[in-house]
């Protein structure tokens, strides 16, 4: 039989990559290097038939959309914008909890026509506009939304909140939640039925892992 090209999961840097090790961990996976210390962007893991890739978390849906990953770890706000097709998405992690939420000047007057939202979920926030039908003109930026309606680009703004210290520090508030958000665990529609066992044994693990971490919590 021939060998079989390794699993690969997509995950990205900074907190879904901290919090995502420590449940890989638990499931028996382990990176054999540092990938925060490190510029490569394929790792080894101790297992020969899995290897980690490290990508733009927004680019994690569409790696394993069309099985460049078999797997990949990624926020609910990330998988809302993409729309998951090809994607299967069996498993809640239950890390880089937040909020994704439309915010708004402090004490702003609410704007009942016309809406200028700037944001980088273009399609979440045209859909969430159109289901409470209010006109919007949806802004995309790549980043640094507070500054949108402090300069007047836009009137509101949609992003995702944890603590809400950076809206405080740009005058804005949190007025409306659009959706919780945390991170999932996805899978490629193809791997699933072609590599369902080797997949779902590591769900299974993760699973356990995410278990014993929300127990430890609640505790
Ligand atoms: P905050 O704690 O609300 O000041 O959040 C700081 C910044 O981190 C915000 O501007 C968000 O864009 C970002 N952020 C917070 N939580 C998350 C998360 N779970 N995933 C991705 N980005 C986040």
């Amino acid at each position: 039989m021939a060998t079989q090209k390794p699993l690969t999961i997509a995950l990205s840097k900074g907190r879904i990559l901290k919090e995502t090790l420590p449940l890989l961990e638990a499931a028996g996976i382990h990176m054999l290097e540092d990938p925060e210390k490190s510029r490569k962007l394929i790792f080894d893991t101790n297992r020969p038939d899995v290897k980690i890739i490290i990508i733009r978390a927004t680019d994690v849906p569409p790696y394993v959309q069309y099985g460049a990953a078999d797997l990949g770890v990624a926020g609910k706000d990330v998988l809302m914008e993409h729309g998951g097709a090809g994607i299967y998405e069996p498993l809640d992690l239950h890390i880089a909890r937040c909020k994704l939420m439309v915010a708004a000047p402090k004490d702003a007057a609410p704007i009942h026509g016309r809406i200028r939202v700037a944001t980088k979920f273009v399609d979440i926030t045209r859909r969430y506009y159109a289901s409470k039908g209010q006109q919007a003109d949806v802004i995309k930026l790549y980043g640094a939304m507070e500054l949108a309606p402090i300069v007047g680009l836009a009137d509101r703004i949609v992003d995702v909140v944890d603590t809400g210290n950076t809206l405080r520090a740009n005058g804005l508030e949190p007025t409306e939640l659009i959706a919780h958000i945390s991170s999932r665990l996805v899978v490629n529609q193809a791997s699933m039925k072609t590599r369902h066992q080797e997949i779902q044994q590591i769900i299974d693990l993760l699973a356990d892992a995410v278990a014993a971490k929300v127990q430890g919590e609640s505790a």
